[in-house]
C-alpha cells in the first residue's frame, strides 16, 4: 500500500540553525540506564532508531559537571575527552544512517544528590529539593555561576569535536537553568532573581556562552516545560516570555510538560493522558516564537500527526516512547506500512526498566535495549538452522504468540500456535478490558496482524491439549506457553502460606479470572480487594468493580497502594483516582481469615483488626501453570518415539512475570532456537568502555 498523500508533509526535511533534519519525525532526549556506563549500548540503541527513519536522536541526561550527580539514575556526564570519546560512537552509528545526534546537555541543580560525586548541590537558593528532600542545595554564589556556565561551555565543545550535532541547553523536568527560572526555586534578590529578565538570565547568559563555543558546528535546543502542572515551574505566559527572550539565541524549542517531580504528567501513561494531551499546552509557544517547535505526546498516529504539522503548532514530530516500542515507525509511515507499526502501549515499563540503574527494556518491543548486546534487530530475522522441522506452539498469550511470530519469520516450515480458548490473546485479551487500559489492547492487536500474513504458522483455537495430544501433534519441536493463573487459596509474599478460609470455589472468595473471563460476580454489596502484588491488577479490579455498583475497598500488606506502579509513574495519580471513585484503601492491612460476610486481618503495627466484607477478591500471587509442560518433561525418554526432537516452556508457565518479560522470553527462544542449548539463554555481550584516548595518566 503506498503511503497516503496526507503523510507527505511529514517527509519534508526541517532546518535548524546549521544542520537539516531529513523529516519530521525527532527523537526527543529520554533514559534508557545506559548514560556513559553503556556506551555501546546506547551507541546501537540510538544508531537503530537512526536506520528507522528519525531524523535525529538525542541523549538522555549528559551532566556537565560532577555536583549533578543523581546516581542511581545513570545519565551520560561530559566532563572530559574520554566521555566525549565515548559518545562519539553514537554519533557515528546515527550519522551512518543519515540522522542528527543529539545531546542534552544540563545540570540537575538542587536535585543533585551526590550520592556518587559527594559534591554538595548547588541551586538558585538554599532550599529543600521536591525531588529528594533530604538534599539542600547550596545557594550558588556568583563563582558558581560563572563555573557552571563555563561547564556547559567545556561540554559543547566536547561534544562538537566528537561529532555530535544537536547540543541542548536543557531547561526540562525542572533542571537548573528552569530552577533559575522559576520563583518556586528561585528566591534571590540580585541580578539573578526577582523579575522575568532577571530569573531567565541564567539561562540567556548560557545559551549566549554555548551558542558562540560552537558557532555553527552545532544546532542549539532548549528544552523548556512550559507548564509545570504543577508549583515546580513557570506558569505558560512566563514560559512564553523566556521564548520571546531567549529566541535569537536558540535553533530549535524542545517543549513539554510536567517536571521531575511531576514526571507522571510528562511521560504520561495510557491510562490517564490520551495520544497528544501535551499540545494543549505546548501548542501555545506558536504565538512567541517563529523558530522550529518539536513537542511530544505519544504520539503514533500519523493522521494525527500531519494535522499537528499542518496546524502549525509544531514543526516536528517528538517522541521517546514510541520510538522505542517501534524504532522503524518513520519507514513504516514513510512506505505506507501502517499495520506494520508496533504502537506503544503507554504503559510506561521503559521507565520501570531505564530508571535505578537498570537497562530499558519495552512491552511491545522485545529487542529495545538488546541492539547492541544480544545483536538484536527488530525487522531482521535470520532464517534458523532448523527450520525444516514442524514447531507446535501450546497457548497462544504474549510469550506464546510472540514466539510463534519470530518462528515463523525465521521460516520454520510450519508453527502451529494452538490456544485452548475461542481466541487468542491469553492475558492480553482481558487486561485490556480493566478500566483504562484499553490501549494495552495493542499488544494483542500488533500480534494478530503479524500472525495472519505469515503464511507458515497455523493459529489453532479452541484446542485444549493434554500431554499425549502433543505426543500425537506430530511437530518436532514443542515450545509450552500455557501461563499462569492467580492463586485460589490467597497464598502470598508475607506468609508463604495460604489465607485461612480461602478457597475461590467458594462463593464469596473470587480471582482477577473468575471476576474478568468467567462471569462469577461478587455476592452482596460490599467487595473486598486485597491485593499483595502490587501492581496494576488489584487496582483494575477494584476500579471496575466500584463502577458495577458495588461498595469496594481495596486492602494490602503494603505501606501504600500499588506500589510498582510508582516504579511505572501512575502511583500518586492512580492512588488519587482510587480515592476519587470512593474506593477506600487500606495500606498496611494483612487478612489473616476470610468466612461469609466477616475478613479478620492485622493493622501496619500488627494489630488485629475486622473488616466488613460479602465477597473478597485475592490478587494474591500468580502460579505456573506448568502441568502441561511437567506431565511431557516425565514422559521426557519416550518423546522421541514421537518424533519430538525438543521441548521448551517460556513465559508465565515458567515464572510469572510482567507482560513485558514473557514477551521477551518467547521472543528470546525464537531467536535462539537453533542454538547449543535453547533452554538456556545465550550469554550476552558485556559492555566495554571505550576508553581511548585516555586523559589521565
Ligand atoms: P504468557 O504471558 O506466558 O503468554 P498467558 O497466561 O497470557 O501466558 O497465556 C497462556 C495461554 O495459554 C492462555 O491463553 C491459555 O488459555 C493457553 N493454554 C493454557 N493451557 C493450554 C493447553 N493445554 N492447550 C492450549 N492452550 C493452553
Ligand atoms: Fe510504550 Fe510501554 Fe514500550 Fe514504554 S514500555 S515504549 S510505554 S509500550
Amino acid at each position: 500500500m503506498p503511503r497516503d498523500p496526507r503523510h507527505d508533509i511529514l517527509f519534508e526535511s526541517v532546518r535548524i540553525g546549521p544542520k537539516t533534519l531529513r523529516n519530521r519525525f525527532y527523537q526527543v532526549p529520554h533514559c534508557t540506564g545506559f548514560g556513559s556506563e553503556k556506551p555501546l549500548s546506547q551507541a546501537h540503541f540510538r544508531g537503530m532508531k537512526a536506520e528507522g527513519g528519525w531524523a535525529a536522536v538525542c541523549t538522555e541526561e549528559a551532566l556537565v559537571s560532577p555536583d549533578s550527580d543523581i546516581w542511581p539514575v545513570v545519565c551520560q556526564r561530559i566532563w572530559d575527552e574520554d566521555d566525549a570519546h565515548n559518545l562519539a560512537l553514537m554519533a557515528e552509528e546515527a550519522h551512518r544512517h543519515g540522522a542528527l545526534a543529539g545531546v542534552e546537555l544540563t545540570h540537575g541543580g538542587g536535585h543533585g544528590t551526590a550520592r556518587e560525586s559527594r559534591w554538595p548541590a548547588i541551586a538558585p537558593s538554599q532550599l529543600a529539593s521536591d525531588y529528594s528532600s533530604s538534599v539542600v542545595a547550596k545557594a550558588m554564589e556568583l563563582d558558581d555561576i560563572r563555573r557552571v556556565r563555563a561547564d556547559w561551555v567545556r561540554a559543547a565543545k566536547l561534544v562538537r569535536d566528537a561529532g555530535l550535532d544537536i547540543v541542548y541547553v536543557y531547561g526540562g523536568h525542572s533542571y537548573l537553568p528552569l530552577q533559575f527560572l522559576s520563583p518556586f526555586y528561585n528566591k534571590r534578590t540580585d541580578a539573578y532573581g526577582g523579575s522575568l529578565e532577571n530569573r531567565a538570565r541564567f539561562w540567556l547568559e548560557t545559551l549566549e556562552a554555548v551558542r558562540e563555543a560552537v558557532g555553527d558546528d552545532c544546532a542549539v535546543a532548549v528544552r523548556l516545560c512550559v507548564e509545570a502542572l504543577g508549583p515546580a515551574g513557570v506558569e505558560l505566559e512566563e514560559g512564553l516570555g523566556f521564548v520571546r527572550l531567549a529566541d535569537d539565541l536558540v535553533d530549535l524549542w524542545d517543549v513539554n510538560v510536567g517536571s521531575i517531580i511531576e514526571w507522571s504528567k510528562d511521560s504520561g501513561t495510557s491510562r490517564f493522558f490520551q495520544e497528544g494531551y501535551q499540545l494543549e499546552w505546548t501548542s501555545h509557544v506558536r504565538e512567541a516564537t517563529a523558530k522550529p517547535i518539536v513537542g511530544v505526546g505519544r504520539l503514533t498516529n500519523p493522521d494525527r500527526m500531519a494535522e499537528i504539522i499542518r496546524s502549525g503548532a509544531w514543526d516536528l514530530i517528538g517522541a521517546a516512547r514510541p520510538s522505542i516500542a517501534d524504532p522503524f515507525l518513520p519507514k513504516k509511515v514513510e512506505e505506507g506500512r501502517y499495520g506494520e507499526v508496533r504502537e506503544c502501549i503507554g504503559c510506561n515499563v521503559c521507565v520501570m526498566k531505564a530508571e535505578g540503574g537498570n537497562h530499558i527494556g519495552c512491552t511491545q518491543n522485545p529487542t529495545a535495549g538488546e541492539e547492541y548486546r544480544r545483536g538484536w534487530h527488530p525487522e531482521r530475522f535470520e532464517p534458523a538452522e532448523n527450520r525444516d522441522r514442524d514447531v507446535l506452539v501450546v497457548g497462544a498469550g504474549p510469550a506464546g504468540m510472540e514466539c510463534a511470530i519470530v518462528l515463523g519469520k525465521r521460516g520454520f516450515r510450519r508453527v502451529h500456535l494452538v490456544e485452548a480458548e475461542p481466541e487468542i490473546g491469553g492475558i492480553a485479551r482481558w487486561i485490556p478490558k480493566l478500566p483504562g487500559l484499553g490501549e494495552w489492547g495493542r499488544i494483542l492487536n500488533w500480534r494478530t496482524v503479524q500472525l495472519s500474513k505469515l503464511a507458515n504458522v497455523e493459529v489453532l483455537t479452541g484446542l485444549r491439549l493434554d500431554a499425549e495430544g502433543v505426543r500425537e501433534y506430530g511437530a518436532e519441536i514443542v515450545v509450552v506457553a500455557t501461563g499462569s493463573r492467580w492463586a485460589t487459596d490467597g497464598v502470598n509474599f508475607v506468609t508463604h502460606e495460604p489465607i485461612p478460609g480461602a478457597d475461590a470455589a467458594l462463593p464469596h472468595v473470587l480471582t482477577p479470572e473468575q471476576v474478568m473471563l468467567e462471569g462469577k460476580v461478587p455476592p452482596g454489596e460490599r467487595v473486598l480487594v486485597f491485593d499483595a502484588e502490587g501492581y496494576f491488577m488489584a487496582a483494575g479490579l477494584a476500579e471496575k468493580l466500584a463502577a458495577d455498583g458495588f461498595s469496594v475497598e481495596l486492602a494490602t500488606p503494603h505501606e501504600r497502594v500499588a506500589p510498582v506502579c510508582d516504579e511505572t509513574l501512575e502511583g500518586p495519580l492512580l492512588r488519587q483516582h482510587l480515592h476519587g471513585l470512593g474506593i477506600g484503601l487500606r495500606p498496611g492491612t494483612m487478612l489473616t481469615g476470610i468466612e461469609a460476610g466477616r475478613v479478620t486481618a492485622t493493622d501496619e503495627f500488627g494489630e488485629p483488626l475486622e473488616l466488613k466484607a460479602d465477597a473478597v477478591v485475592l490478587v494474591t500471587q500468580r502460579q505456573s501453570d506448568d502441568t502441561l509442560y511437567l506431565d511431557l518433561k516425565a514422559g521426557a525418554d519416550t518423546l522421541a518415539e514421537e518424533g519430538i526432537e525438543a521441548l521448551y516452556r517460556i513465559g508465565d508457565c515458567v515464572a510469572p512475570r510482567i507482560i513485558a518479560e514473557a514477551i521477551f522470553d518467547g521472543h528470546r527462544l525464537g531467536r535462539e532456537i537453533d542454538s547449543e542449548n535453547p533452554a538456556i539463554p545465550l550469554p550476552y555481550k558485556r559492555e566495554r568502555l571505550v576508553l581511548e584516548p585516555v586523559t589521565t595518566a
